[in-house]
């Protein structure tokens, strides 16, 4: 089968769908392309950030809306960091933040690309090749789909094949983490609303959480560094399992929690450095482009404002017929301008704080008991 298109988007996650989302006026034909049937499950925390609602409403308020009434979502209004000597600080958040398990949010924004007349949705169907010709890129998909189209935006996550065909600076994963997760019912003493960051001596300079979904569900995980990981032998499996069962702190808390389903891992492809993240026909978002936040592991608000953008930069190529590397590296220059500033300080938090136990008791004591450091830390953590 041969078909041609004005825009491919690899990757039906929140990078794939905001992008088509913010395409939706465009008139553009877009074909949408997503190797797994929705809903599906996302290897996440499940921790969406504030902006998120608004990246929406710049598209188009009806999103906004429709996000505000997605029922199984909670709401977090407190970041609890739990320091390696145990102790405590609770930072408010000045705006609620959510927490939806994946399967159904990336399935609620797929629904919404859905109703657009102007986007062709193909599930099942992953791309195994792309190839910039003179005036297209060719694609290669699913068994025997070959798709043509003027400019092709990558959002197919961290293993993305439209990065590691098209990209200049290719990406090292032993700059990234590792993260698992699983889903516990009947985890006590979480106060509603608080998504917990416990840091441990034994295992920094990651974190282990426990953020509260709704229904008395808990999406429980652990993430670090893949170089510490691979350095020190850890196993995150067995190392979630043993905090759960023998950690004297935690495991209580656990004595009643029942697990559902498997814990499962995977890859973050962290932001530490600017790469290229577009060239001739192309445009890379969220985890293809590499844009986790490297000290909270984050990566969804980042995924739907880079779609967004690239969105709006695939409008500009149309209206001016240009998709040479050079008209398109302005995309670059939107999405570094927003969010590396903030990246930045995140990476020394990173670098300076999280990796020495000391440090972040000394941190978390003093912003218990004095006001401005207090407000420093919720500043630096955003
Ligand atoms: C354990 C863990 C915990 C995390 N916790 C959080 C958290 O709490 N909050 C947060 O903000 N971020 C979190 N993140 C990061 C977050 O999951 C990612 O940053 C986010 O999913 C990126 O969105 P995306 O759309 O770029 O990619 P993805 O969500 O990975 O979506 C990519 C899509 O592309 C599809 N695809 C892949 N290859 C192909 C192909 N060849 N052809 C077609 N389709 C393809 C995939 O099936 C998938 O649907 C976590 C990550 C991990 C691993």
């Amino acid at each position: 089968m041969t078909c041609d298109f004005d825009v491919i988007i690899s990757g039906a996650g929140p990078a794939g769908c905001t992008a088509a989302l913010a395409l939706s006026s465009s008139g553009l034909r877009i074909a949408l392309m997503e190797k797994e049937k929705f809903p599906r499950e996302k290897v996440c925390g499940d921790a969406i950030p504030a902006y998120v609602p608004k990246v929406l409403d710049t598209i188009n308020s009806e999103y906004a809306e429709a996000f505000k009434g997605l029922a199984e979502k909670a709401e977090a209004d407190v970041c609890r960091i739990i320091a390696p000597d145990r102790k405590a600080i609770d930072l408010k958040f000045s705006e609620n933040g959510f927490i939806c398990k994946r399967q159904v949010f990336d399935n609620f924004l797929l629904d919404l690309v859905s109703g657009l007349s102007n986007v062709t949705v193909f599930q099942e169907t992953a791309i195994r090749d792309i190839t910039i010709k003179e005036n297209h890129a060719l694609i290669l998909a699913g068994n025997d789909i070959l798709v043509t189209a003027k400019l092709a935006i990558g959002c197919d996550g961290s293993g993305s094949i439209i990065r590691k065909r098209l990209a200049v600076t290719k990406i090292n994963s032993g700059e990234g983490s590792v993260a698992a997760r699983a889903y516990f019912r009947d985890v006590k003493d979480n106060p509603p609303g608080t998504l917990e960051f416990h840091f441990l001596k034994e295992l920094r300079p990651g974190y282990f959480w426990i953020f509260p979904l709704p229904g008395n569900m808990y999406n429980v995980g652990l993430g670090m560094p893949s170089i510490t990981i691979s350095e020190k032998k850890i196993n995150l499996r067995k190392e979630i399992l043993r905090i759960i069962e023998r950690d004297p702190f935690l495991s209580p808390r656990f004595s009643d929690a029942e697990i559902t389903g498997e814990i499962r891992g995977h890859h973050l492809p962290l932001l530490t450095r600017k790469n290229g993240i577009s060239g001739e026909r192309f445009i890379l978002c969220g985890d293809a482009a590499s844009l986790i936040n490297p000290a909270t592991g984050s990566g969804i608000g980042q995924a739907m404002q880079s779609g967004r953008f690239a969105g709006w930069q695939a409008l500009k190529c149309f209206e001016k017929n240009d998709f040479t590397a050079g008209f398109i590296s302005s995309y670059d220059n939107t999405v570094y301008d927003k969010i590396w500033h903030e990246n930045r300080n995140y990476l020394f938090i990173r670098d300076h704080v999280f990796k020495y136990p000391w440090r972040l008791n000394t941190v978390i004591r003093a912003g218990s008991k004095n006001k401005f450091i207090y407000k420093t830390i919720l500043k630096a953590l955003n």
